[in-house]
């Protein structure tokens, strides 16, 4: 991996993906080109060749050393691009029998990242985003449950920051507020 690699985070239906779009759209104009990459593709790609499921939102319910050997690959993969790159993942996924680190040691031995950012916002508005999408499986949980994983997020983020020497950011997802959050992510990929 040669370009920066940055690396964005957060809880499912905080609208990470969104923001995304718009960031790379502002920075397209300015010539300046990030490529993509959906971590939780390139795991679900192997996973469906290997007949292991059907929907991206059962991975995370798979046996944990599964998801790990899915994750190993996934970032393998990644590591191959060249040119500034930005992974969209997670800084730790809800398991059944708890939270798994998104970023283990041997991912980020491979993807290296300058920046690691945490798109965030209040939990009542993210359980709101997640029963109105339906376009996915989202997990059924509470508000308070879904802070505990933005606060868990943050202190595993920490973690990584020490491991690296990468930057953590935090970036805020309001509602009606999306053209700030995609600013501020513009901001950082500049
Ligand atoms: P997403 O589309 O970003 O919600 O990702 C879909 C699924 O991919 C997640 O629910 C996880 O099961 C898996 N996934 C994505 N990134 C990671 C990661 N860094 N480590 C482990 N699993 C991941
Ligand atoms: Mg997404």
């Amino acid at each position: 991996m040669k370009g920066r690699s940055v690396i964005v985070t957060g809880v499912p239906g905080v609208g990470k993906t969104t923001v995304v779009t718009g960031a790379l759209q502002i920075l397209d104009q300015e010539g300046i080109i990030y490529k993509t990459l959906n971590f939780g593709t390139y795991m679900f790609d192997v996973a469906q060749k290997e007949g292991i499921v059907k929907d991206r939102d059962e991975m995370r319910r798979l046996d944990k050393d599964v998801q790990k050997r899915l994750q190993k690959r996934a970032a393998q993969e990644m590591a191959k691009e060249e040119g500034n790159v930005l992974i969209d993942t997670h800084a730790s996924v809800k398991t059944p029998k708890g939270y798994l680190a998104g970023l283990p040691e041997w991912v980020l031995r491979e993807l290296m990242p300058d920046t690691i950012i945490l798109v965030e916002t209040d939990e009542d508005q993210i359980l709101l985003r997640r029963m109105t999408d339906e376009t996915r499986t989202r997990d059924l949980e509470g508000s308070y449950s879904i802070g505990e994983h933005q606060q868990f997020n943050r202190s595993i983020a920490a973690a990584y920051s020490m491991m690296t020497g990468c930057t953590i950011k935090y970036i805020t997802n309001a509602d009606h507020l999306l053209e700030k959050a995609v600013e501020d992510m513009a901001a950082i990929l500049r």
